[in-house]
C-alpha cells in the first residue's frame, strides 16, 4: 500500500518505520521532524509511575507497550546503529512528607490491583537504593518495570531508518467528497492522498495523521486534542552526584522527576498546564521545578543548567490516545498521547499497522478516535430525555 504519514514526532516515526518494515511504500511529511513534544520528552517508560485511578485502560496499554520496549530498542539500535540509551535500572517513587507518601501508597494500591510489581520502601531503604536522595525524604517505592530511553536518540534512529522517505514539508490530508451523502452526513467520503504546502497532491491509499497537539481540519476528531504545556530542564550535576535511576517524587505536593542520561546529564521535569500559544518556559514553572528537584536531590544545587524548554503535550478528554480509523475512508489517526507518547510509541505502531492493513472503517475499542463522539451523542441524548 502507498501510505502517507503526517508528522514526524516519535508517534508518526514509529508508525512509519513499522509500516515500512511490513513492506509498505511509506512517505512522511513534517516541516521540522522531531521538534515537537518528542524533543522535550524525558523518555520515561513508566506505566506504573504514571498510573492513576480512572485511567486503568491507559495503564494496561502502557504496560503492554513497556513490555515491547526491550526488543524494540534492541531492533532500533541494530537497524540504525544509534544507541537509544535504554536504561533498565527501574524507577523510585518518593514522597517528601507524609501526605506525599500517602499519595504514593494510593498508586501502589492501584498497582497491586493490577498485579504490577513494586516494592514499598522506607526512608533508609530508599537512600540505600539511591544515595543521592535527600535524608528528608519520608518514604516511597521501587518500580522495577519502569525504564527509560532518550527520545531524541530514538527519533534520530527512526529518522535514519526512514532516510529520504521523510519530506521536510507541511501537508494536509486531501479528501474527496461523497457522491451520495446520506441526510445529515457532512463527512467527506474518502482520502485520496496528501496536499503538500506547495500545492502538490501526493496520492496514497491511506493517510495517517500523527501531528501531535495540532490536528489538521480534515480530521473529524480535531477538537478533542488540546495543547498541555510542559516545561523541562536538562542539567549536569558535579561528577558522581547524578542519580543512578529515574526518581519520580512529590515534594510537599509538587510533582517532579529526575531522569539520568548518558554523559552524566539529568533531565528535570515537568510542569503541566493548560495553555495555548507558543510554549515558552516561564520563570514560575522553572522555579517550582528547581525548588522541588534540589530538595529531593541536594547534589543538584551545583548542577550546570544546559537547557530549559517547553513543548505542548497532545491532551485528550480522558488522557488516552486516539488510535485508528477516523470515519473518513482511508484516514487514520495516532494522536493525543499526552504524557506517554514515548512509552506508547511501539504499541501505537502495531495498532495502527493492524488498522491500516485490515482497512476496517471503524473500530470499537478503548482508544478509538470516535469514542468521544459517542459520549457526546450520549450526553445529548441524556439531556434530551431528561428535558422530556
Ligand atoms: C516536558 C515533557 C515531558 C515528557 N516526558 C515524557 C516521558 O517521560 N515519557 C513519555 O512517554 N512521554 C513524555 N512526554 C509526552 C510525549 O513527549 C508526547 O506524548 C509525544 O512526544 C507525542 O508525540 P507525537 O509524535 O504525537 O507529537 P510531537 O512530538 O509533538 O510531533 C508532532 C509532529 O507533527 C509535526 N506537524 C504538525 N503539523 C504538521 C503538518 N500539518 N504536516 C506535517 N507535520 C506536522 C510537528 O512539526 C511535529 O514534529 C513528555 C512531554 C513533554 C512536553
Amino acid at each position: 500500500m502507498r501510505i502517507a504519514v503526517l508528522g514526524a514526532g516519535i508517534v508518526g516515526l514509529a508508525c512509519a518505520a513499522e509500516l515500512l518494515r511490513a513492506g509498505h511504500d511509506v512517505r512522511v511529511f513534517d516541516p521540522a521532524p522531531a521538534s515537537g513534544a518528542t524533543h522535550a520528552a524525558a523518555g520515561m517508560l513508566s506505566p506504573a509511575g504514571e498510573a492513576w485511578h480512572g485511567e486503568e485502560n491507559l495503564l494496561r496499554l502502557g504496560v503492554e507497550s513497556a513490555g515491547l520496549w526491550p526488543e524494540y530498542a534492541a531492533w532500533l539500535e541494530s537497524a540504525s546503529g544509534v544507541d537509544v540509551d535504554h536504561r533498565r535500572a527501574g524507577t523510585l517513587l518518593a514522597g517528601r512528607d507524609h501526605d506525599d507518601v500517602q499519595v504514593v501508597r494510593r498508586t501502589l494500591d492501584l498497582l497491586a490491583a493490577h498485579g504490577i510489581e513494586y516494592e514499598e520502601l522506607r526512608q533508609r531503604d530508599l537512600r540505600e537504593r539511591e544515595p543521592e536522595l535527600s535524608t528528608r525524604v519520608c518514604g516511597g517505592a521501587y518500580l522495577p518495570g519502569d525504564h527509560s530511553v532518550n527520545p531524541r536518540r530514538v527519533s534520530a534512529a527512526l529518522l535514519a531508518l526512514l532516510g529520504d522517505r521523510v519530506e521536510h514539508r507541511n501537508a494536509a490530508p486531501s479528501t474527496t467528497p461523497s457522491p451520495l451523502l446520506a441526510p445529515g452526513e457532512d463527512r467527506p467520503a474518502s482520502v485520496e492522498g496528501v496536499r503538500t504546502e506547495d500545492g502538490r497532491l501526493v496520492r496514497a491509499d491511506a493517510v495517517l495523521v500523527a501531528t501531535g497537539h495540532q490536528l489538521p481540519p480534515q480530521v473529524p476528531q480535531r477538537r478533542h486534542v488540546r495543547p498541555v504545556r510542559g516545561e523541562i530542564l536538562r542539567v549536569r550535576p558535579p561528577s558522581g552526584q547524578a542519580p543512578t535511576q529515574t526518581i519520580r517524587a512529590l515534594v510537599h505536593g509538587e510533582p517532579v522527576y529526575a531522569v539520568p542520561r548518558a554523559g552524566g546529564e539529568v533531565v528535570v521535569g515537568a510542569t503541566q498546564e493548560e495553555h495555548a500559544g507558543d510554549p515558552m518556559p516561564t520563570v514560575g514553572g522553572v522555579a517550582r521545578l528547581l525548588d522541588a528537584a534540589r530538595t529531593l536531590l541536594p547534589g543538584l544545587e551545583r548542577a550546570e543548567i544546559l537547557e530549559v524548554l517547553a513543548r505542548h503535550r497532545p491532551g485528550t478528554p480522558d488522557n488516552g490516545p486516539m488510535l485508528g480509523p477516523t470515519g473518513v475512508h482511508g484516514l487514520y489517526l495516532a494522536a493525543g498521547h499526552h504524557r506517554g507518547g514515548v512509552l506508547l510509541a511501539p504499541v501505537t505502531a502495531r495498532i495502527l499497522r493492524a488498522h491500516i492493513e485490515s482497512g476496517s472503517p471503524d473500530a470499537a475499542n478503548a482508544f478509538s478516535p470516535s469514542r468521544f463522539d459517542t459520549s457526546e451523542r450520549m450526553s445529548r441524548w441524556t439531556s434530551l430525555s431528561t428535558a422530556n
